[in-house]
């Protein structure tokens, strides 16, 4: 059985990057893409207009069709005898054998790899509306709803927009909305106990943010064309919004490095250096499922890169050491 030089687990943004930099380095890599049921949970899949970076302005789906660029490239190119692509393949089971890595995937077949770098992502914790979270996504899909600030927070511009939370971290998300964009916020508690400390409270009443303690009990507007107009209450009241914004969390895919008793941090981020590399050695991670980065297309970028250059240059010094042996071997004095 071969045994690759990196296996990847995930091909939204971090893990086609991993790919990428991986076979331009002349390494092997063997690509899970998950199977479908972990696509349809991932943020690759959901994620439409890109419109916080260059050269993205004119995909349709602004993580998956450059993806799938790249993979068909790749596919094309000279380096296409570097990857093998585990298309609908999730991975199931990761254990350390001495210096391999035995990789179960979802069909039950077991592969071997020197290095594992792990892109399996996080999702956002959606709201639940009388128990479904199925009311969110007309609107979610055309992003009258959004989840992430720096992605998309410049769509609330002139427009009467509620956040959907009740953490600290609502609360700012409100506050810095509000700051940036000048809009009328609401911060939407949606039946849950406020955890909003003093001074972001005072914040709050400044910028006259108000917050609705009921629960969300439906929401209006016009699905096919993703135009949100109100949310009613629990107790009957109805407020009219333009856009929403979910700041729920986190769901963070991490069971793999957790069974592989790699260090977490408090939320379930994979704790690495910064060459993404866990408290395993030979065990990497890049992009969102990493501890203590941006979630971003750019940053699962850069730190897919980190890894597969870092684990390169492992494979090369490995590669070098046993050719300068056998090359001092063949050249030393005869006795
Ligand atoms: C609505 C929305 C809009 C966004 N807009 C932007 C934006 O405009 N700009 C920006 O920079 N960022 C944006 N983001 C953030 C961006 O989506 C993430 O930062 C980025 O996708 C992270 O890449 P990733 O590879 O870590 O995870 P993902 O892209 O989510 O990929 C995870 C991959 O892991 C796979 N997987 C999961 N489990 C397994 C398993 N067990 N085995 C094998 N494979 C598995 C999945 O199939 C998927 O391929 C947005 C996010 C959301 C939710």
């Amino acid at each position: 059985m071969q045994t690759y030089d990196i296996a990847i687990i995930g091909s939204g943004s971090a893990g086609t990057m991993a790919a990428l930099r991986a076979v331009l380095n002349n390494d092997t890599c063997l690509l899970f893409s998950g199977t479908p049921q972990d696509k349809k949970r991932s943020r690759a899949l959901w994620v439409k207009k890109v419109e916080n970076m260059p050269a993205h302005f004119n995909y349709r789906r602004g993580i998956e069709d450059p993806n799938s660029e790249v993979l068909k490239w790749i596919s094309e190119s000279d380096f296409r005898q570097k990857l093998t692509h585990l298309k609908n393949i999730g991975v199931t089971k990761l254990e350390k054998k001495s210096d391999v890595f035995e990789i179960q995937d979802s069909k039950g077949a077991i592969h071997h790899a020197r290095y594992v770098i792990l892109c399996t992502g996080v999702m956002d914790v959606q709201p639940l509306i009388q128990q479904k979270i199925e009311p969110i996504f007309p609107y979610a899909n055309a992003q009258a709803i959004d989840y992430c600030l720096r992605c998309d927070g410049h769509h609330i511009k002139g427009k009467v927009t509620a956040v959907i939370g009740h953490e600290n971290s609502a609360a700012w998300v409100a506050i810095m909305l509000h700051e940036r964009y000048g809009s009328p916020i609401h911060l939407c508690l949606h039946g849950e106990e406020a955890k909003i400390e003093a001074e972001t409270q005072e914040l709050l009443d400044l910028y006259g943010i108000s917050v609705k303690a009921e629960a969300i009990t439906n929401i209006f507007g016009d699905e096919k064309a993703g135009l949100l107009e109100a949310f009613e209450f629990s107790n009957g009241e109805r407020l009219e919004v333009q856009m929403g914004f979910v700041s729920l969390g986190m769901i963070v895919y991490s069971d793999l490095a957790k069974t592989l008793g790699a260090e977490l941090d408090e939320r379930g981020f994979v704790k690495a250096n910064a060459t993404g590399l866990t408290s395993i050695e030979g065990f990497y991670v890049a992009g969102d499922v990493m501890a203590g980065v941006k979630k971003q297309i750019y940053t699962a970028w850069d730190t897919a890169v980190n890894a597969a250059d870092a684990i390169n240059q492992k494979l090369r010094a490995e590669r070098r050491a046993k050719k300068l042996s056998a090359f001092r071997n063949l050249n030393a004095p005869k006795v």
